[in-house]
């Protein structure tokens, strides 16, 4: 796979990945808000059913203490009187009926005794409201009117006639009119709620489609105990499309949940009703996708395309800076291969100008081993001759001169090797004057064999340099005099030196024609020679150098007296940077 398409496919995966993060993140979010306002929605409807029930449980509890009602027990004709009573009691509360049943629970007072459907003398002894209030219990219960088929609610509760005697009041409440008071309570409008009691069975729902049907499929005994009830009278309880994506909310201990049914997916909180046993879902349909997740994902989208052009861009620079780099760094090598390279071949040069000076030199340095060595011969033939003649005092005196021969031979021998060599460079302070002897051994045959002359003055000085290269230098410097006075007639040389504020200024001065005007700024430039044979033109080049490199100068002028006059200047000890 090729690397643009490697990075498009990163790219792609990028964005993928920020997008479904985006939604994953957005989606728990409104689930969060989604389930905080189904737990409020579901607290104010149950504050809501609660204050009704508390309210009708109150007025029933109340009824049953009137004597009005109580009187109604004892005879028809007081319950005519409360007939009215409770017409007027109904019509205020809310409530659909209001009756008075006696211990055999027939009908002897109620509020719809006017009306066609009316209740008196009707026995409602079967209904498990009558038998629990009679048993002294303060009932609510659930059940479908056996005419009108209505759900209702049944709030009931004895009624002690004085003297003796017990009936039970009993208060109907339309199911309905707490689902179209749901309307009226803001739980949100794709919200629904369902109350459910023990068996799960929907009592109560704004959805039409769920009433009077089980949360879940009923047992085989709990769908007897229904049937024996009458509380549905005999109605089938099916059970609802409901499927719980999690464990079902159970009363308080687990509040929220999720399930789904054939439309929709539902948060579900869950509460029980107090003094009941009465359980109140309240249901939020669940959002996969809304205008939150829409703007959320665009504005994503956005940041997203953003920061892979940011990426883009940076790989780019990173990417010129690595190049940058990389050259750089092979430029650098360059630079120290050619610097080796250029270092080996100045020693190389260095090591052939000491070479040439030597071939310059060779002819005067060969005489004066010679001329030692024929003394020397001489001497030993005069010392022979001593002893046959029996004067070893005399003989001694030549072996002496002789010994002082070879010290000589030896000396210059050695000048030639250490000028020859090639040595590390040690920078040392040393004497000036050493430096000049050291250098006149290599060159002095030279000048003796032309007849120069040589004067030296405030030579007594130290001087900060590495002794063999600045040899090599007074050599150079001493041997191109000599060579320069060639066809002058009174060849002299004079070496001067003066020091001042740690330095040291060394003139060689000789009586030669002097530098031509024109040459004077090219004289240390390498190859530079007006010498035909053996010239390479290189020694004055290398000695710049090599003063320079002790932090010194060299530079060439003619004396008002007419020869060359080259000047050094040199530190006495190692200078203070
Ligand atoms: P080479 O001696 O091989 O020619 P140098 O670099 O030592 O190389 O000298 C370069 C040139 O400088 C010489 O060829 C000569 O022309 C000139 N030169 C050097 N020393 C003197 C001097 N003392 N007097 C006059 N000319 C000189």
């Amino acid at each position: 796979m090729s690397h643009q398409l490697i990075k498009f496919a990163a790219y792609g995966l990028l964005f993928v990945l920020g997008l479904g993060l985006t939604h994953t993140l957005t989606q728990e979010q409104l689930l969060e808000q989604n389930k905080e306002r189904t737990a409020r929605h579901a607290s104010a409807l149950k504050d809501y059913i609660q204050s009704e029930f508390g309210r009708y449980s109150t007025i029933v509890a109340f009824l049953s203490e009137s004597t009005l009602v109580q009187q109604a027990l004892k005879s028809a004709q007081e319950g005519n009187v409360a007939d009215r009573y409770l017409s007027d009691v109904q019509q205020a509360s809310g409530a659909s009926d209001i009756y008075l049943l006696n211990a055999e629970g027939t009908v002897v007072a109620s509020s719809n005794s006017h009306l066609p459907h009316s209740y008196k003398g009707n026995n409602f002894a079967f209904r498990p409201y009558f038998d629990r209030a009679m048993a002294g219990e303060t009932v609510i219960d659930f059940a479908l009117g056996q005419r009108s088929m209505r759900r209702g609610f049944y709030f009931s509760k004895a009624v002690d006639f004085v003297g003796g005697g017990r009936g039970v009041i009993a208060l109907k409440v339309n199911a309905s009119k707490f689902e179209t008071d749901k309307a009226r309570l803001d739980t949100g409008e794709k919200s629904h709620f369902a109350l459910l009691d023990v068996n799960e069975v929907v009592l109560l729902s704004d959805n039409p489609d769920w009433q009077l049907r089980a949360s879940k499929a009923l047992s085989a005994k709990k769908q007897q105990q229904v049937a024996q009830s009458q509380q549905f009278l005999g109605q089938a309880i099916n059970p609802l499309d409901w499927r719980w994506l999690s464990d079902q909310p159970q009363f308080d201990s687990q509040p929220s949940g999720q399930l789904i049914t054939k439309q929709r997916r539902y948060l579900v909180s869950s509460s029980t009703l107090a003094d009941t046993s009465y359980r109140l879902l309240m249901l939020s349909p669940i959002v996969p996708f809304n205008e939150v997740h829409a703007a959320r994902l665009g504005l994503a989208m956005l940041l997203l395309l953003l920061l892979i052009v940011l990426i883009e861009y940076l790989s780019v620079k990173v990417a010129g800076y690595r190049q940058l780099l990389f050259s750089q760094r092979s430029l650098e090598e360059q630079v120290q291969e050619r610097t080796q390279e250029l270092e080996q071949a100045q020693d190389a040069l260095i090591r052939a100008t000491k070479l040439a000076t030597i071939g310059q030199l060779s002819a005067s340095v060969n005489h004066e081993i010679n001329q030692p060595l024929s003394a020397m011969s001489a001497y030993v033939a005069a010392c022979k001759r001593l002893l046959m003649r029996a004067e070893p005092d005399k003989a001694m005196e030549n072996l002496q001169l002789i010994e002082q021969l070879i010290r000589r031979v030896h000396a210059i021998a050695a000048q030639l090797k250490s000028f020859s060599q090639k040595r590390p460079v040690k920078m040392q302070r040393i004497s000036l004057q050493q430096s000049v002897q050291n250098a006149l051994l290599v060159v002095g045959p030279e000048l003796k064999k032309h007849h120069v002359s040589v004067q030296e003055s405030g030579l007594e000085v130290p001087v900060w340099v590495d002794p063999y290269q600045f040899e090599q230098v007074l050599v150079n410097l001493l041997s191109n005099a000599c060579q320069a006075m060639e066809h002058a007639q009174d060849k002299w040389l004079r070496l001067e030196a003066s020091s001042k504020e740690g330095k040291v200024y060394l003139s060689i001065i000789d009586n030669g024609p002097g530098i031509d005007q024109h040459a004077l700024s090219t004289i240390f430039e390498p190859f530079y020679t007006t010498k035909s044979e053996h010239g390479l033109g290189l020694g004055l080049s290398i000695s710049k150098q090599i003063i320079e490199s002790f932090q010194g100068n060299l530079s060439a002028h003619n004396h008002h007296d007419g020869g060359a006059e080259f000047l050094l200047s040199l530190h006495q000890q190692e200078p203070q940077l």
